[in-house]
């Protein structure tokens, strides 16, 4: 059996209590080494192989699942953040699949949610914005056309921004030219949930010169939206006039 297990954003205590439990029934697990928590191999059993994926290729860390599975071994292939964002895991169950191998999939903390905490923000605030788009740059992986920052800038909802911490200067420019008023306000969360976490707030205007300042290149996120901002709207959820299927709203 193989389990996808997220690790968390950083914090090796914001794995899920599943996930812990996966981790220490492993008898092999392939963990991403430049982004997960070296901590949480601490949930191994003494006699666990371990294998750091950040030096292997797709065909390798599949070997090694397959040789494990060949001797009825548990393996947990442990991945950053929640396994679903940015995660390849698709090509690696894909295989599974063409060899009939069970797998499984234990969600964590995306880095997402990570940064929200750390900003101690709430990205769907009344008035301001109910959506939250979550993208990146296109790097060496490309980003479909239809998918342009302009084009999600238009919208003016909040933004998350993965992967692109080394091209605020484009990203910057992209936003304003999509639809981002200049001052919008921005951060830039480094290591959320890590020891050496950074939280840096600034404008959509002033990513580029905010991330040189601070020396930020990589393992940021970049959030962007009026959510970050002072003015919203109180919840109706929780206004006494308001009615809904747990409690009756007061009339006056
Ligand atoms: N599956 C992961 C994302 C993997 S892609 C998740 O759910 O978080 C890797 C990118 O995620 C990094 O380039 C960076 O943009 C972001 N990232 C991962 N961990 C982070 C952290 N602790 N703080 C800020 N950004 C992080």
């Amino acid at each position: 059996m193989i389990n996808f297990v997220g690790a968390g954003p950083g914090a090796a205590d914001l794995i899920t209590v599943r996930g812990a439990e996966l981790l220490k029934n492993a008898d092999v697990i392939i963990y991403a080494g430049s982004l997960v928590n070296p901590g949480l191999l601490k949930y191994a059993k003494k006699d666990c192989k371990i294998y750091n994926s950040a030096q292997m290729t797709l065909e390798e860390v599949v070997s090694v699942m397959l040789d494990a599975e060949e001797r009825g071994l548990s393996t947990v292939r442990l991945h950053t953040g929640d396994p679903a964002i940015y995660g390849a895991i698709r090509e690696q169950e894909d295989i599974l699949e063409e060899h009939n191998i069970k797998y499984d999939v234990c969600p964590g903390v995306s880095s997402m949610f990570g940064a929200a905490a750390a900003l101690r923000a709430e990205f769907t605030l009344p008035d301001v914005s109910q959506s939250v788009i979550v993208t990146r740059m296109a790097g060496r992986t490309p980003v479909p056309e239809s998918e342009s920052i302009e084009s999600f800038a238009a919208h003016n909802a909040t933004m998350v921004i993965f992967l692109s911490a080394g091209m605020t200067e484009e990203l910057s420019k992209r936003l304003i030219k999509g639809g981002y008023a200049p001052e919008t306000p921005a951060a830039i969360v480094y290591k959320a949930t890590w020891e050496d976490e950074r939280v840096l707030k600034t404008t959509v205007a002033d990513l580029h010169k905010t991330a040189a300042e601070n020396g930020i290149t990589k393992t940021a996120l970049i959030l962007v939206g009026g959510f970050l901002g002072d003015k919203y709207d109180r919840s109706r959820l929780y206004d006494p006039h308001f009615s809904h299927g747990f409690r009756e709203g007061k009339r006056d």
